[in-house]
C-alpha cells in the first residue's frame, strides 16, 4: 500500500529540536523525504538523518540573520528541485520583564520576532512563489496557545509572535488557495521538549499543567502525527484552520 506522504519533499525548520525531530521522523515513516534544517546542531541533524535511513537532506541556516530564510530556501531548491511542503517549526521563547532596560527589552522583542515570525514570513513568501509555479504546496506553522489567549507577563514577545503567525496562516489560506497553496497552524499548549524543560526548571511542572484539564503536557510525537496528517495531499479542504493541541486548556 502506498504511504500517505510518498514522494513528498518537506522542509522542516528547527528540525533538531524536540518537536522538529519528531516531525521529521513521522514524515519519513509516512513516506516523505524531509529537508532537515538546523541552526547550529550539525551533530544532532546528522544523527536525525541517520535515524531516517539517510532519506533526506541537511541544510544549515541561521534564522536570526535577516537573509537566513532566503538562503535556506535557495539551498533547499538547489538541492532537491521541487519542494511540496514547508513546516515553520523553528522558534525561541525568551523571558523578559517590563523592568528590563530599554535596550534589553527592544533586543528581546526584535530577536523573538526575527526568529519566530519574520523568518517564517520570509520562508512562506519564497515557498508560495515556488508552489504557485510548480503545481501547489502546503505550509504548516507551529504557533501556540500563547498566540490565541495572550501570554505571561515575563514572556510577552513569545505570545505576540505566535499571534502574528496565526494571522499570517489565515492570510495565506485566504489568498493563495486558487494557486494550490494551503496553510494550517498548529497551536499546542505545553509540549514536553527542551523549551518546556526550561520553564519547568524555573517555575516547576505543577505551574505548567495547573490549567490543563488532562493534567499533562503533550508529547512531541502527537504534534508530529498531526503535522504529517495536515501535509497529506488527500486533505484538500483543510486550509486556514488553527488546530488546538492543548489538553482542553483553551477551548474556542
Ligand atoms: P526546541 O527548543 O526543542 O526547538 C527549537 C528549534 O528551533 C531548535 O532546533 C533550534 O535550533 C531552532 N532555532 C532556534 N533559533 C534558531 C535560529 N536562530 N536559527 C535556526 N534555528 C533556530 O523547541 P520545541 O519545543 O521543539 O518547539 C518547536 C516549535 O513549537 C517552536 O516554534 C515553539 O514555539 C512551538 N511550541 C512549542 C511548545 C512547547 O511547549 N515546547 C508549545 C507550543 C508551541
Amino acid at each position: 500500500m502506498t504511504k500517505p506522504l510518498e514522494g513528498q519533499v518537506i522542509l522542516v525548520t528547527g528540525a533538531t529540536g524536540g518537536i522538529g525531530a519528531a516531525i521529521v521522523e513521522r514524515l519519513a515513516m509516512e513516506g516523505a523525504r524531509p529537508i532537515i534544517h538546523f541552526g547550529r546542531d550539525r551533530h544532532g541533524a546528522e544523527a536525525l538523518l541517520a535515524r531516517i535511513g539517510g532519506h533526506g537532506w541537511l541544510i544549515e541556516a541561521d534564522l536570526s540573520a535577516p537573509e537566513g530564510s532566503f538562503e535556506l530556501w535557495r539551498k533547499a531548491v538547489e538541492a532537491v528541485g521541487r519542494v511540496h511542503g514547508l513546516v515553520n517549526n523553528a522558534g525561541i521563547r525568551t523571558e523578559i520583564l517590563i523592568d528590563a532596560s530599554a535596550e534589553e527589552w527592544r533586543s528581546a522583542w526584535q530577536r523573538e520576532f526575527q526568529i519566530n515570525f519574520f523568518a517564517a514570513a520570509d520562508l512562506s513568501k519564497e515557498a508560495i512563489r515556488h508552489f504557485r509555479a510548480n503545481g501547489g504546496g502546503r505550509i504548516v506553522n507551529l504557533a501556540s496557545r500563547a498566540g490565541q489567549r495572550g501570554y505571561a507577563a515575563d514572556a510577552m514577545p513569545y505570545g505576540a509572535t505566535k499571534a502574528a503567525l496565526l494571522n499570517l496562516t489565515k492570510s495565506i489560506a485566504r489568498s493563495f488557495g486558487a494557486d494550490g497553496v494551503v496553510a494550517v497552524a498548529i497551536a499546542p499548549g505545553w509540549v514536553r521538549t527542551e523549551m518546556a524543560e526550561d520553564f519547568i526548571a524555573t517555575h516547576g511542572k505543577a505551574q505548567a499543567v495547573a490549567d490543563i484539564p488532562i493534567g499533562e503536557m503533550a508529547s512531541p510525537s502527537e504534534v508530529a502525527e498531526l503535522v504529517a496528517f495536515v501535509l497529506r495531499p488527500s486533505q484538500t479542504s483543510l486550509n486556514g484552520a488553527t488546530l488546538d493541541v492543548n489538553g482542553g486548556s483553551y477551548i474556542r
